[in-house]
């Protein structure tokens, strides 16, 4: 499904926050990228979003290299993407409910697919109750299940996870973690990154170890 080819990333040259990153991704897998902060894990990530373009090497999606998509056919390459942020990034003036449904509406979907989409992501995610409330009234963990939900209501093929753990306590982490689990045991495949080594004990299957822009090792 997705794999990097000889990747490397320089912001302000000749620095590389990457460098000769290698692997792939199959469709279903559930992989961890790890690495102490600086190590480059949010820059794959923004790689594999197109929020940034590698200095060189490629990356592959489905078989075609990112790179060249124009940046006017970029929504629909991200429609199969559903991306958790660690800050959430909730509107905070928008309900519960239309946070979800936002990018729906953007990619112009119907409004009866809208509701069902929205409702079973908010279902699944046990937080239906708080449809109508506005994200600030919500505590961390709430906002993180409604920031979940928003990513698989427009049902991508690939979950991505910045950090999805990094605010909340080690008990709340754990419920989020099997929430994802759980996603990826219905057929989406699911990339995290994250610092947090008992989280990868606990549940890494596949796991890149990332140390200073290049790949330490791979454990599959
Ligand atoms: P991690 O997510 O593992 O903490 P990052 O991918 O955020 O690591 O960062 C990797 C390296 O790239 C770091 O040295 C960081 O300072 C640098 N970096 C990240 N983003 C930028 C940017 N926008 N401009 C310049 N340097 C950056």
């Amino acid at each position: 499904m997705l794999s990097f080819y000889g990747v490397y990333k320089s912001y302000s040259s000749p620095y590389f926050a990457l460098s000769n990153i290698n692997f792939k991704v199959e469709k279903g897998e559930f992989l961890f990228i790890t690495g102490p902060s600086g190590a480059g894990k949010t820059t794959i990530i923004k790689l594999i979003t197109r929020e940034e373009l590698p200095s060189k090497g490629k990356i592959l999606f489905e078989g075609k290299d990112i790179s060249a998509i124009p940046r006017g056919k970029l929504y629909s390459y991200r429609r199969k993407l559903g991306i958790i942020f660690q800050d959430f990034r909730l509107i905070p003036y928008l309900t519960v409910f239309d946070n979800v449904a936002l990018p729906l509406i953007l990619r112009g979907s119907g409004k009866q697919e809208i509701y069902n989409r929205v409702t079973t992501a908010l279902k699944e995610l046990e937080i239906i109750h708080k449809a109508r409330e506005l994200p600030p009234s919500l505590s961390g963990g709430e906002q993180q299940r409604v920031a979940i939900a928003r990513a698989i209501a427009g049902n991508p093929d690939l979950l991505l996870a910045d950090e999805p753990t990094g605010n909340l306590d080690p008990l709340l982490s754990r419920k989020i973690m099997r929430i994802l689990q759980r996603i990826n045991m219905k057929g989406t495949t699911v990339i995290i990154a994250t610092h947090d080594q008992s989280i990868i004990d606990e549940f890494g299957k596949k796991v890149i170890f990332l140390s200073y822009g290049k790949i330490k090792r791979i454990k599959t």
